[in-house]
C-alpha cells in the first residue's frame, strides 16, 4: 500500500501546526515547530519580509483536508473514499468522516499508548504484534466497533519495542470513549467519538465543503 513518505516535519511546517508525527520528539524541545513554524522554502518566513500570502476559500478548505490527510497518515484515494462512506451514512458527514478516521485499527493503537505515533501504529499493526478480541489483526485500516478489544499480542510481548514501551502504559491519557488495561496492555472501544472528544487540528466542515466544491 502506497504511504507519505515525505519528511514528515516539512508538513507540520507546511501546515502551520503540529500534526505529532515524530512520537516523543514533538513534544520536546527538539520540534522544528518550536524555531520554525513557517512553510518550508530557500526563501524564509514571508510575514518577516512584509508579505502576508492572501489565501482563497478553496486554498483554506484544501489545507484543512491536508492537515487531515497527515494527521491520519492517508493517501488521497483512500481519504476521499471515507469522504464518500462518511456521506452516504445518516447524520452530519464531518461527525461521520471523523468516526471513520478515528475508528481506524492504527489509531487506536496510538490513542491506547500503544505506539508513540501514528507510523509506528501502522507497522505495529502490519507485523502482527496487534490482536482484536483475542484473534491477530494484520491490517490497519479494520474499523473498530463499540466494546471490541485491542492487545499487545502475546507473542509480541518478549520483543525489545514492548519491553521498554508496556511500563509506559501505566502513564498514558487515555480519553473518555476509550479504556485501558495497563496490566494486561489491553485497550477497548467503550463509545464512538464526538467531535468534541477529539484533540484535531483541522476543521472536518472545511473538508466537507472542499469535496462538495
Ligand atoms: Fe516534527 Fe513532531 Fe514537531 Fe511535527 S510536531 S515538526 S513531526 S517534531
Amino acid at each position: 500500500m502506497a504511504r507519505n513518505l515525505d519528511p514528515k516535519c516539512k508538513q507540520c511546517r507546511r501546515e502551520g501546526v503540529k500534526l505529532f508525527l515524530k512520537g516523543d520528539k514533538c513534544f520536546s524541545i527538539a520540534c522544528p515547530m518550536l524555531k520554525r513554524d513557517y512553510a518550508p522554502g530557500v526563501h524564509g518566513p514571508a510575514s518577516k519580509k512584509g508579505r502576508k500570502k492572501r489565501i482563497s476559500s478553496y486554498g483554506i478548505q484544501l489545507r484543512e483536508k491536508q492537515k487531515a490527510k497527515r494527521t491520519y497518515r492517508l493517501m488521497e484515494r483512500q481519504f476521499k473514499l471515507y469522504f464518500t462512506k462518511a456521506s452516504k451514512m445518516p447524520g452530519d458527514t464531518s461527525e461521520n468522516l471523523l468516526q471513520i478516521l478515528e475508528l481506524r485499527l492504527d489509531n487506536l493503537v496510538y490513542r491506547l499508548g500503544f505506539a508513540t505515533s501514528r507510523d509506528l501504529a501502522r507497522q505495529l499493526v502490519t507485523h502482527g504484534h496487534i490482536t482484536i478480541d483475542g484473534k491477530k489483526a494484520s491490517i490497519p485500516s479494520i474499523q473498530i466497533k463499540v466494546g471490541q478489544k485491542i492487545s499487545v499480542s502475546a507473542t509480541a510481548n518478549d520483543k525489545a519495542y514492548w519491553k521498554t514501551q508496556l511500563p509506559k502504559l501505566a502513564k498514558v491519557e487515555i480519553p473518555s470513549w476509550l479504556a485501558l488495561d495497563s496490566a494486561k496492555h489491553e485497550g477497548q472501544l467503550v463509545s464512538v467519538p464526538t467531535r468534541q472528544d477529539l484533540p484535531i487540528s483541522f476543521d472536518p466542515t472545511m473538508i466537507v465543503e472542499f469535496y462538495s466544491r
